[in-house]
């Protein structure tokens, strides 16, 4: 079986895809992406507009948007409230499609395909983490982290493999120093500790990338400094590809990359 590497207390833990989650010293053995490294795209988005219409008005949000992030880099978009980072975000997440243009992942097109494949692609490739954390709360921690796997197999499936996801959703939890909390409700937890939650959760079935949304701008700003070192650590043992919206200055400036949206369009910055 292969391993990962728990970043909070450096104990190797089982379960992972070892093409995602690579077995790393714990000196890290790992090539640090570096800005003038070339990497692997991993997204890629082109000439993507998006408009909401309310009524009869149309507001046009998204005006022609270039974007790509690379493979095992964390992506920092920011912009003003409003500028459609979480519109950008649902996009390249497919929660939503755009009104022109194209996104591939992988290198394969990801807005145009059917609903089943686009289900398919979020439950096999994508995490998701947002501002609100979006925890379930009648669930107990634990079992708010093996929901999406509850989802993806189907009940039957569940079952039969329920000792195995429970033993990775443990794993997990560990990773994100919670593993003395896992029958705790969310009611029962501050906002880091949902926000860690929710990571572990985003993590259960393996994803390559991770889609957040402001995920420490509900936090103040010790507890999503702790988020942001969750994330990084994630990126740099389990190379774990970041694209994350944030408001936040110091988050922006820690990521390898980043862009602003401004006027519907997007701009480079790193
Ligand atoms: P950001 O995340 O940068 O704050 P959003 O992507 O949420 O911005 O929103 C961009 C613009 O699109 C805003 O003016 C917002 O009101 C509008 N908008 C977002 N979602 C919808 C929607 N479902 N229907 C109508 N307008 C929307
Ligand atoms: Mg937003």
């Amino acid at each position: 079986m292969s391993k990962i590497l728990n970043p909070v207390k450096n104990a190797a833990v089982a379960g992972a895809d070892s093409s995602r989650y690579r077995v790393v010293g714990v000196d890290g053995d790992r090539d640090i992406p570096t800005a003038t490294a070339s990497a692997a795209c991993i997204i890629k988005a082109s000439g993507l507009t998006k408009s909401y219409r309310k009524q009869n008005v149309v507001v046009p949000v998204l005006r022609g948007v270039d974007f790509q992030a690379e493979e095992k880099r964390i992506t920092a978009i920011v912009g003003q409230s409003g500028s459609g980072k979480s519109t950008l975000l649902h996009l390249l997440g497919t929660l939503d499609q755009p009104d022109e243009g194209e996104i591939f992942f992988n290198g394969a097109r990801i807005d145009n395909v059917s609903a089943r494949e686009r289900d398919h692609f979020r439950n096999t490739q994508l995490g998701m983490i947002f501002q609100f954390y979006h925890l379930l709360p009648e669930l107990t921690l634990l079992e708010n982290i093996m929901a999406p796997a509850m989802i993806r197999h189907g009940i039957f499936s569940y079952w039969k493999r329920r000792s195995e996801l429970k033993e990775r959703a443990r794993e997990l939890a560990a990773v994100v120093g919670l593993e003395h909390r896992l029958r705790h409700r969310p009611s029962q937890l501050s906002g880091g500790e949902m926000q860690r939650t929710a990571i572990a959760r985003a993590l259960i079935l393996n994803p390559s990338l991770l889609l957040a949304d402001e995920p420490t701008g509900n936090l103040d700003q010790e507890t999503g400094t702790s988020i942001l070192g969750l994330l990084q650590s994630l990126n740099e043992e389990h190379n774990l590809t970041i694209v994350m919206v944030t408001h936040d200055e110091y988050v922006a400036s820690q990521c390898d990359a980043l862009v602003r949206l401004k006027g519907g369009r997007v701009e480079r910055l790193k």
